[in-house]
């Protein structure tokens, strides 16, 4: 259920809302846009209908949300969310934020070297795994701790923002402690703890679609985010499990325009783990700026073939500098910039 205020609804008013649902042990989240306020009502609805909302003062409509993703609903926001990351970088606005760095951290000199080189070419974020989620129990599993620190000097030294995966309920404190946003991966978009406790981080979060999930799913895992209180939420689309086997995943790039629809969230695409091949990272990539993602992510490492882990997908530097020089291209084309 959404609450639609008047605009010029007073402050009084719309708490005196927000009491009234926690009284029937519900919960409100108040949305502010620019023409007017809307409450978001969670909880079960059944309890509404013993105190119809739409008599109380400033209120101008009560909605039911079709959609079982309430808050990631357009219903909810018409607007797309734009949220700062702190330190005037917007996510979600014009301009397309790029994310590049290695798959994981693995030396000083290994990060050092890449965060150089994404900052030279026009990137806006490092990323990097300092916790793996490996299929093998053997494979590099990340540095952990040390891999945040590096991560953290890397971002400082090149004035770039952090972004990292938690792989765990019990690291989100330390991860958000170095990061600038967390990384919930595709293997854990439906670890319900997990979401649960990055929606009371005080960190924005990237939340990537499962391997194996439906955008609906997806959706309901930002849900668990945003009905903690967290609403710097950005969704990606990071390739599917599909009978095809040319490529490591299928990028479905049906996913960003259904997203953009949908819901107010931002959407990145990942064409790296999307596709698997360092050669089509370019052309999917350009496919994503083309069919409005607010964000790319890409792997980037200073000697793929020494990598630890995705050495194939990973973008040698000069590439990255070319991919980065044909999407600028496309993103005006399409009234963005990057
Ligand atoms: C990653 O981005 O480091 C990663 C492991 O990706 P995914 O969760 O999409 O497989
Ligand atoms: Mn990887």
């Amino acid at each position: 259920m959404i609450v639609i205020m008047r605009s010029g609804a007073t402050p009084e008013e719309i708490n005196h809302i927000c009491e009234k649902v926690r009284e029937m042990g519900l919960t409100p989240q108040v949305s502010r846009g620019v023409e007017r306020t809307v409450i978001g009502v969670i909880g079960e609805e059944e309890k509404l209908r013993v105190k119809p909302l739409a008599a109380f003062p400033g209120v101008e409509n009560v909605v039911e949300i079709q959609r079982p993703y309430k808050l990631a609903s357009r219903q909810f926001r018409g607007e797309p969310t734009e949220f700062d990351m702190g330190n005037g970088v917007k996510v979600g606005g014009k301009k397309v934020v790029v994310m590049a760095g290695p798959c994981s951290v693995e030396s000083r000199e290994q990060l050092l070297k890449a965060a150089e080189a994404v900052k030279k070419s026009g990137a806006t974020f490092l990323r990097g795994g300092a916790f793996k989620p490996r299929t093998s129990p053997y494979a590099f599993q990340g540095l952990g701790e040390e891999g945040l620190k590096l991560l953290r000097e890397a971002g400082d030294k090149f004035g770039l923002l952090v972004v990292t995966e938690v792989m765990d309920t019990r690291n989100v404190e330390l991860v958000a402690s170095y990061a600038d946003m967390l990384q919930i991966g595709a293997r854990n978009m439906q670890n319900f703890d997990l979401l649960k406790e990055c929606g009371l981080a005080k960190k924005p979060v990237l939340l990537k679609r499962g391997l194996s999930s439906t955008i609906q799913e997806l959706l309901l895992s930002a849900e668990y985010l945003l009905s903690k209180g967290n609403f710097k939420v950005m969704l990606c689309e990071r390739g599917i499990r599909t009978f095809e086997t040319a490529t490591r995943n299928t990028v479905d790039i049906n996913a960003i325009p259904v997203l953009k629809r949908e819901t107010h969230l931002p959407v990145l695409l990942d064409p790296s783990h999307g596709t698997g091949v360092r050669d089509y990272v370019l052309p999917i990539a350009r496919a994503a700026v083309a069919a409005g993602a607010d964000g790319i992510m890409m792997e980037v490492h200073p000697n793929p073939e020494e990598a630890w882990s995705d050495g194939p997908q990973s973008l040698l530097p000069q590439q990255f500098e070319a991919v980065m020089r044909e999407i600028k291209v496309i993103a005006q084309a399409v009234g963005r910039e990057i």
